[in-house]
């Protein structure tokens, strides 16, 4: 099939819920992808931070191909090797005591959720509200819309799930002031991805979690985005040196394949009891297969620091830009989650820069969003963002 061909097709059976660039890819290897008439692409997308070591990484290939073919799927009423091995993998990497598997970043969200609720109702007498921010993104599903701090994912949704008010990203005193007596945790990205890569303040996530303490209030961090490496810690979190009580992750924990997880301590993962929660595909042995070599090569191969190094000369070559193109206002981010802030619409930009031969993506309207995989050479970066230079100058 030519790209046409397969663009028709979708067209005509699936629903029109995504604005998708007429381009179909059919093979990918590393940071690059090529389209159904042979075309190559760089990536700088890595399919939405979720290709964090790139496509087809041999460790993630061989991992699914031995699972699957040796045990597909057990149900949750029965034991697994590999869904205990990610659990033990993530605990040990991070603030968390257990692991609760789905399939999603709204998922771990609703999941982290559910196990709010609940604690306040145990351990809170009967709290229930979460504040989140705005300009936050938590998933699509009823009540990850409702946590999400921005008025356009429930237009034409309502009545919506009660229990959510949003403050400003980044104002601790706003958070402080927002407090009342129903709240029971509070929820944050480290850095808001959808947001339009948007950095908070030195102090903020330490304040949070002070303002938790105080309070008696869960923390919770939604690294589905930020997490598994894209800051060049292994969660994002790590740099500000705090944790949280609870954290969904997703996006890049299965290397491609569906998985979301949520990680949560000892003491708060009491009230996600017996019976109270749960998902048929959660922890499914292909997907935790797939985790456990990401995490694995994450930690083992080098990919945390080579993200920090190319981060960190991604970022010097944007501020370049944004010396030489006046409407770029601001260029942020850590490690390999980058922004560039314009004065005007970057919808535009980033199309051409697909046609020209690199995918970059566009958030919140006027940001440059740069979410390559971790795995990136200095080559392949000088390589994408002089095709962006060229854009940029026809502007
Ligand atoms: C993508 C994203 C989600 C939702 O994940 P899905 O897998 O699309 O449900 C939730 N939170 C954040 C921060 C995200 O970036």
């Amino acid at each position: 099939m030519n790209s046409q061909e397969i663009v028709d097709l979708n067209n005509q059976y699936l629903c029109s819920t995504y604005a998708r660039f007429p381009v179909a890819f059919v093979r990918g290897e590393g940071c690059r992808l090529w389209d159904a008439e042979g075309k190559s692409y760089l990536d700088f997308f890595a399919s939405l931070a979720v290709m964090n070591l790139g496509q087809c990484h041999p460790a993630v290939v061989k991992a699914v191909q031995e699972q699957v073919a040796t045990l597909t799927h057990i149900s949750n009423l029965h034991y697994i090797i590999p869904q205990a091995r990610l659990a033990e993998l993530l605990c040990t990497h991070s603030f968390a005591d257990k692991v609760f598997f789905c399939n999603s970043g709204a998922e771990a969200n609703e999941a982290s959720i559910k196990l709010a609720r609940k604690y306040g109702v145990d351990k809170r007498e009967g709290r229930y509200e979460i504040l989140s921010t705005l300009g936050s993104f938590h998933g699509r599903t009823m009540a990850t819309i409702a946590a999400t701090g921005q008025e356009k994912v429930r237009q034409g949704f309502g009545p919506v799930l009660e229990g959510f008010r949003y403050v400003p990203f980044g104002d601790l005193a706003a958070m402080e002031e927002a407090l009342s007596d129903k709240t029971v945790a509070i929820l944050v990205e480290p850095i808001q991805g959808e947001g339009g890569v948007v950095v908070p303040p030195d102090g903020y996530l330490r304040g949070l979690r002070e303002l938790c303490d105080r309070n008696g209030l869960l923390l919770i961090f939604d690294e589905v985005q930020v997490g598994i490496g894209r800051t060049g810690k292994l969660f994002a979190h790590e740099h500000a040196g705090v944790t949280p009580d609870i954290m969904p992750l997703a996006k890049a924990l299965g290397g491609g394949v569906p998985i979301g997880a949520m990680l949560t301590t000892a003491e708060v993962a009491e009230s996600l009891s017996l019976g109270t929660h749960g998902s048929t595909f959660g922890g499914n042995a292909i997907a935790c297969a797939a985790g456990i070599a990401v995490v694995e090569t994450l930690l083992n191969e080098g990919v945390l620091d080579n993200c920090a190094e190319m981060g960190a000369y991604f970022l010097s070559r944007l501020q370049a830009l944004k010396e030489k193109f006046s409407f770029i206002t601001d260029v942020r981010g850590k490690g390999l989650i980058l922004g560039a802030e314009l004065d005007r619409e970057g919808g535009k930009i980033a199309d051409t820069c697909l046609t020209e031969g690199v995918m970059i993506n566009c958030a919140a309207g006027k940001v440059l969003r740069f979410i390559p995989p971790l795995i990136i050479t200095k080559d392949e970066i000088d390589e994408g963002l002089d095709i962006l230079e060229k854009v940029l100058a026809q502007q």
